[in-house]
């Protein structure tokens, strides 16, 4: 059953190997100026979770010393994750088989000596064992890879085209967005290295979903065994699609394809025409579960348009050397996030209490955290690289989420539109704006841009907004635009008369460890420091159940005194109890909303006030 093809026999232990071997380069059209790229990605071995790539290089300009470059980072997750560490056993030559010298100049760059060849073909291969979006993993079951983390690019080329070509492992099949070539069995082209990295694959024997839309085909490929039901999702997810397609009013694309790999977490990564996500096996029941994984497709799908299509100043084209700094991630993330609700809402597959519900959530975890006075929307976004993917005990402190006040701040700007307009604009119109006017001039879109095309919208200035709640860090007065759409949200305190630590604990194996301490808490002011292993309260060995149960008749001032190790040393702390400052919020309808605003609620959510 397993049916290699010539190439793949080709392969022994090294790349090394390889090239002494492999097929001779078949020149293909192209103007004699242009540089010419073929690679070959096959997965001999997948037990060794080792991708072999193969990258043919012609070019009449070959210089005296080429330069091929690994990514550094992917687009759509802002983190330099270093990709060049999993390659291995690089080795190139030249069209006549004669090996060339080479050295590493820097951490991701190969530097080849070419001796006048115009043909050079190198050979690597790259350890494949991390199942994320962003990442590669080979296994027995099946190969699935991010482009950028795995194919050499030259320096100074990302413009040109390319040519991939696949050999997979036995009988596996091939799911990718990029476009087929025509006549040659599993080999694909790339108009430039933007398209190819945009580009994800999934290799093996999975299961596909297939619908259309507005006469596109879409499928959705499910790679491992889970509780999904197919013909269910066959109905809903064409919904979400249908959703984007009545904001913009069209589809900008040929086919797209859904990649998921059932396995565990809930994670996505945009494309221009797929997404790779990620999602438990068993996580498509209850309702409430599968809703999340309807929200995880309706997030990654909407950023076709959103962040792929609608880009911020510097997303595309890409540096895939260094960092891509952009102020505009709250609006691409947290404006997507937002609007991943409004397209389940629209397509009747969640409430409009599941979206208020939601709102209100974020709500309360961005009015918990001090940060949200430490940072704001633009400089969350600028400092993702640094900060927002590597969250760490004090960023509860010093950070926010701008996926979290991002969406808040979204809808806040929805309503203020929608408002201010007496109805007839919205949200959906400044992103159909920035689709029309950026787009599809092939343009991208400034901070100041987003901003003038709200203006618009709402028919006046909203520099007051943008400075204080975009640009600023001021605490948001939530009250009159909720009210604009007949809603009041509701601030409850908590319980004043118990006693409360502030102590933000997780346990593991019987040992209580604190994970972050929030500033003004109790804890904070007397000295409690992430890390802390908390092991008794008062003499008794300490739990999480045994703190709740100890502690549930305590009053503010009650005084305990808590054994602590703070790295190796033990010691007392003699802490005074305080009150729990944190709030609750939710939606309730005005008392009595006028029809104007109950009109405005209807338009916006799809049901009526109550
Ligand atoms: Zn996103």
């Amino acid at each position: 059953m397993f049916l290699f093809c010539s190439l793949s026999l080709c392969f022994e232990i090294t790349a090394r190997d390889i090239l002494a071997r492999s097929v001779k380069f078949s020149r293909v059209e192209a103007s004699p100026a242009a540089p010419e790229i073929i690679y070959t990605v096959s997965m001999s071995k997948p037990w060794s979770h080792l991708l072999e790539v193969e990258m043919h290089f012609r070019w009449a300009q070959m210089p005296a010393q080429a330069e091929l470059k690994m990514p550094v980072w992917t687009p759509g997750s802002y983190l330099i994750r270093e990709y060049a560490r999993h390659v291995q056993d690089f080795a190139v030559r030249n069209a006549n088989g004669k090996e060339l010298n080479w050295r590493k100049t820097n951490k991701n760059t190969w530097q080849i000596d070419t001796t006048g060849s115009d043909e050079i073909v190198a050979a690597y291969r790259v350890y494949a064992n991390e199942l994320t979006v962003r990442t590669n993993e080979l296994n027995d079951d099946h190969a699935f890879w991010n482009s950028s983390a795995l194919l050499m690019f030259p320096k100074d080329q990302l413009k040109i085209s390319s040519t991939l070509r696949i050999i997979p492992y036995g009988d596996w099949k091939i799911a990718t967005a990029l476009a087929p070539v025509t006549g040659r069995t599993n080999t694909f082209r790339a108009e430039n290295f933007d398209n190819l990295y945009d580009s994800p694959f999934e290799v093996g024997n999975f299961k596909e979903v297939l619908f259309t839309v507005e006469g596109k085909p879409h499928r959705m490929i499910f790679s491992g065994e889970g509780n999904y039901d197919p013909k269910q999702i066959a109905t809903d997810v064409p919904k979400i699609v249908e959703e984007a397609h009545k904001i913009f009013g069209e589809l900008p694309y040929d086919n797209y394809t859904f990649i998921v790999n059932l396995r565990g977490g809930g994670n996505g990564l945009e494309h221009m025409n797929s997404t790779a996500l990620e999602f438990y096996r068993f996580g498509f029941k209850p309702d409430g579960s599968y809703k999340g994984f309807l929200s995880l497709v309706a997030h990654e799908y909407f950023h076709a348009f959103n962040v792929k299509r609608i880009r911020p100043d510097v997303l595309g084209p890409f540096d895939y050397e260094n960092e891509n700094y952009t102020k505009l991630l709250w609006l691409a993330e947290g404006g997507t996030e937002y609007y991943s609700g409004l397209l389940l809402r629209r397509a009747g597959l969640i409430t409009d209490k599941d979206i208020l519900g939601n709102a209100s959530q974020h709500i309360q975890r961005l009015q918990t955290i001090p940060g949200r006075f430490e940072t704001s929307l633009e400089d969350a976004s600028f400092d993702a690289w640094i900060k927002g993917y590597r969250p760490d005990e004090n960023s509860v402190n010093n950070q926010i989420s701008y996926y979290e006040k991002g969406a808040i701040v979204a809808m806040l700007l929805d309503l203020t539109i929608r408002v201010d307009s007496g109805g007839t604009r919205s949200l959906d119109d400044v992103l159909r704006y920035l689709y029309k006017e950026f787009h599809k001039k092939d343009r991208n879109y400034a901070p100041q841009d987003l901003q003038k095309a709200c203006e618009l919208m709402a028919g006046h200035t909203l520099d007051d907004f943008f400075s204080k709640y975009v640009r600023g860090k001021v605490e948001i007065d939530y009250g009159p635009v909720f009210k604009g759409i007949g809603l009041d949200l509701q601030i409850k305190e908590r319980s004043k008369t118990r006693g409360y630590t502030g102590l933000d604990l997780s346990e593991n194996n019987g040992v209580l460890s604190v994970n972050s301490v929030t500033s003004g808490a109790p804890a904070y002011d007397q000295g409690i420091n992430a890390g802390d292993q908390v092991v008794a309260v008062d003499g008794y060995r300490a739990s999480q159940s045994f703190l709740q149960n100890y502690l549930v008749d305590r009053k503010p001032g009650d005084k305990i005194r808590l054994t602590i190790f703070r790295f190796d040393k033990l010691r007392e702390i003699d802490f005074t109890l305080g009150t729990n400052e944190r709030k609750d919020y939710s939606f309730t309808p005005l008392a009595s909303p006028t029809d104007k605003q109950k009109q405005l609620y209807r338009d916006y959510i799809g049901a009526e006030l109550n």
